[in-house]
């Protein structure tokens, strides 16, 4: 089973990064990120050209991403570059997928994808997704 992580709002969180890296160590299961984000940061314009500081800003986040990857053992990042996750969930082969945008990523994906979308939010994330992977925490 292909299990993605939505990373600002979800696998930027600590205990989101604890689940994540517990899905790889099974060894079981194919675990990656897919991100709205730009794969390049200086397509972020206004930020990227407007001073140092943001560009040095876009260039930490850009670091943070890839830090948090190595951290909990994911290899494979997947940049949608600002299109909807719906585009590529069934692609990608994604069979669950934990994100923090209800609205126009979970429910979307729900209703329009075979991969199940499940939401990130204060409570109860964690046993659906293990559920959904049929695992026991
Ligand atoms: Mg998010």
């Amino acid at each position: 089973m292909k299990v993605s992580f939505d990373y600002d709002g979800t696998l930027a969180r600590h205990d989101v990064q604890e689940v994540a890296k517990d899905l790889v160590e099974r060894g079981i299961f194919d675990v990656c990120i897919l991100t709205t984000r730009y794969s390049n940061p200086s397509k972020y314009k206004r930020l990227w050209e407007g001073s140092e500081a943001g560009k040095q800003y876009l260039l930490d986040q850009h670091q943070e991403l890839f830090d948090v990857a190595k951290k909990v053992g994911i290899t494979e990042i997947n940049f949608t570059e600002f299109e909807w996750k719906t585009k590529f969930v069934d692609k990608l082969g994604i069979d669950v997928h934990l994100d923090d945008n209800f609205r126009e990523e979970v429910s979307v994906i729900n209703w329009k994808n075979k991969t199940k979308a499940i939401y990130c939010d204060g409570v109860g994330w964690k046993k659906e997704l293990y559920d959904a992977l049929g695992i026991e925490e």
